[in-house]
C-alpha cells in the first residue's frame, strides 16, 4: 500500500507539494481551510476584464519553468508585451524610468555612480542581523537606498528596508557580497542555474495565474478537501492523524499564524516565533478605465513609489499594458496597491467607496485619469505578505532545527525560504524530495 501525505493548505505551495508528491507515487489529501484553492492566487474575470487579486504575474525561475512543463501548460504561457518593459518610480513628485539610463540622466547623483564603480573594491562584510537598507547603503549608498531600493521593496514585500533583514529577504545579494566580495564581481562570475532561455523573463497564462491552480488540481484530482481547516495535527503511533484519517507525513503549507497553532503542542518557543510574523494589510484596488481618459498614452509595468513622496498608494501595475489580453478593447486595467507597512491598521477604517475615491484621486494626479472608472474591483488581504524582519533567521533556523526533530513533519510555505511564487515552488520541489527520502527510508 502506498503511503499517505496530508498537505495542510492549499496554495501554490501546497498544491504545489501535493501534485509533485502524487507522481511520485504516494496517496495525497490535501486540507484547505477556505472554500477555494490557490491561497494568494486568485484570478476574477469580469464584464470583460480579467485580474488578479493576488500576484499579478511571474518572473522566471529554474523550478518555475520545470513545473509550467511538467503540467503541459507551455501553450498557456502568456508573455509580458514588449511595451511593459519600462518599470517606474515616483519620485519628486515626477515618473522616472528605472534602469541603466538613470545613471546618466541625472537621477542619481555623482557620488552614487562613484560608488557604484567603487563597489568592488568595497571590502566591508556584512555584520550579523544587517538590514536591507543598511546592506545597500553601506556598499554603495543612501540615495540609492532612498530613490530605488525603498520604492522595490514596498513593491515587493508592502515592507520598510529598514526593518527587513537583508540575509532572509535577499538571501541571494547576501550571499553574493558574502561569495565574492562584490555584488558587481559576483554578477559576472557566480554560477547560476538559468532557466530555459527560450521561456519569457516576465509571464502569467491565457486566463490569467488560476490557469496554473486549476491545472495542479486537475493533476491532484478529488483529493483536496476544501473547507476543512486543520487545527490540530495529531501523533497515532509513528504517524499523524488529521481530521481522524492517518499519514505517513504532514506539509504544512499555511500561514505561519497558523503553523503556530499546528505546531505549539510540539514546540511552543517556535510556536510563538511563528504566532509573532507580522503580515500588515493590503488592499488590492483594481480600476477599469476607457485608455483614452489618460492624459498620455501609458507604457511600461508600472510605478513604484519612494516613502518620502508620502502618497497613499505604494504603487500601481499597468496590468493590460503589460498583457494586452486583459482588459477589453480600448480600455485599460490597472491594479493599485494601498496599506502595507508604511500605513500600519489603517485600513480597517476605510470604506470601499472611500479607497476608491483616494486611489482615484491619486491616478488622477499622477497620471492624468479624469474619467469614472468602468470596473471597480477591492480585494483586502488581511494578512499579505509576511516580513522577513530582523532577526528572521531565528525562525528559519529553527523551523529546520523543528523538522529535524519531528520527522515527517514538513513546513513549505511563504514564511519559510522566500515569498515569490517562484520562492514556493522552488521549496516545494525540495519539500517533495524531502518527503520522499524520508518515506523511503
Ligand atoms: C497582493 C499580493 C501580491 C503579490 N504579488 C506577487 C507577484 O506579483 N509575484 C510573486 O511571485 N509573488 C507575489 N505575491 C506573493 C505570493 O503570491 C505568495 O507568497 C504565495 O502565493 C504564497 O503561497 P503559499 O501557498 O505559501 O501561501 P497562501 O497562498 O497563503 O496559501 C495558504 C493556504 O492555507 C490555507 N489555510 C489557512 N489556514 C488553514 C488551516 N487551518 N487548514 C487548512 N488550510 C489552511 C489558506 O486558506 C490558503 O489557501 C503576492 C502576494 C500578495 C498577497
Amino acid at each position: 500500500m502506498s503511503k499517505r501525505v496530508a498537505i495542510i493548505g492549499g496554495g501554490i505551495s501546497g498544491l504545489t507539494t501535493a501534485y509533485l508528491l502524487k507522481r511520485k507515487g504516494f496517496e495525497i489529501t490535501v486540507f484547505e481551510a477556505s472554500e477555494r484553492i490557490g491561497g494568494n492566487i486568485q484570478t476574477v474575470s469580469r464584464d470583460g476584464y480579467t485580474f488578479e487579486e493576488g500576484p499579478n504575474s511571474l518572473l522566471k525561475s529554474p523550478r518555475l519553468v520545470d513545473l509550467v512543463k511538467l503540467l503541459g501548460l507551455e501553450d498557456q504561457v502568456l508573455a509580458s508585451d514588449a511595451a511593459a518593459k519600462k518599470r517606474y518610480v515616483l519620485f519628486g513628485g515626477k515618473l522616472e524610468a528605472m534602469g541603466l539610463r538613470s545613471f546618466v540622466n541625472g537621477y542619481f547623483s555623482l557620488k552614487t555612480i562613484a560608488a557604484l564603480i567603487r563597489e568592488p573594491f568595497n571590502r566591508s562584510r556584512s555584520p550579523e542581523g544587517e538590514s536591507v537598507a543598511n546592506f545597500i547603503s553601506r556598499r554603495i549608498g543612501p540615495e540609492l537606498v532612498e530613490k530605488a531600493l525603498d520604492p522595490f521593496v514596498s513593491g515587493i514585500y508592502a515592507g520598510d528596508p529598514k526593518d527587513l533583514s537583508m540575509r532572509s529577504a535577499f538571501p541571494k545579494l547576501f550571499e553574493m557580497e558574502r561569495d565574492y566580495g562584490s555584488l558587481i564581481v559576483a554578477a559576472f562570475r557566480r554560477k547560476v542555474e538559468k532557466a530555459d532561455p527560450q521561456f519569457p523573463r516576465t509571464f502569467s497564462f491565457h486566463g490569467g495565474l488560476k490557469t496554473l491552480i486549476s491545472a495542479l488540481a486537475d493533476e491532484i484530482g478529488g483529493n483536496i478537501r476544501l473547507s476543512s481547516p486543520v487545527r490540530e495535527i495529531e501523533h497515532s503511533g509513528q504517524r499523524f492523524s488529521v481530521y481522524r484519517q492517518t499519514f505517513d507525513a504532514a506539509v504544512i503549507s499555511t500561514p505561519a499564524f497558523v503553523a503556530s497553532k499546528l505546531i505549539e503542542n510540539r514546540d511552543q518557543e517556535l510556536a510563538d516565533r511563528l504566532g509573532q510574523i507580522n503580515y500588515p494589510q493590503l488592499a488590492v484596488v483594481i480600476l477599469g478605465f476607457r485608455s483614452e481618459s489618460f492624459a498620455s498614452k501609458l507604457d511600461g509595468f508600472g510605478f513604484l513609489i519612494a516613502s518620502r513622496e508620502k502618497r497613499q498608494i505604494l504603487g500601481t501595475v499597468f496590468h493590460s499594458i503589460v498583457f494586452p489580453e486583459r482588459s477589453p478593447e480600448g480600455h485599460t486595467l490597472l491594479v493599485t496597491f494601498v496599506g502595507g507597512v508604511r500605513s500600519g491598521d489603517t485600513l480597517d477604517a476605510r470604506p470601499d467607496e472611500d479607497l476608491k475615491k483616494m486611489v482615484q484621486a491619486e491616478l488622477s494626479d499622477i497620471l492624468g485619469a479624469n474619467e469614472e472608472p468602468d470596473l471597480v474591483h477591492i480585494k483586502r488581504w488581511k494578512n499579505a505578505i509576511p516580513q522577513y524582519q530582523l532577526g528572521y533567521e531565528k525562525v528559519t533556523d529553527a523551523c529546520g532545527i523543528f523538522e529535524e526533530k519531528n520527522p515527517g513533519i514538513y513546513f513549505c510555505s511563504n514564511f519559510y525560504r522566500g515569498i515569490s511564487v517562484g520562492d514556493c515552488v522552488k521549496n516545494a520541489f525540495e519539500t517533495a524530495d524531502n518527503v520522499e527520502n524520508y518515506l523511503n527510508k
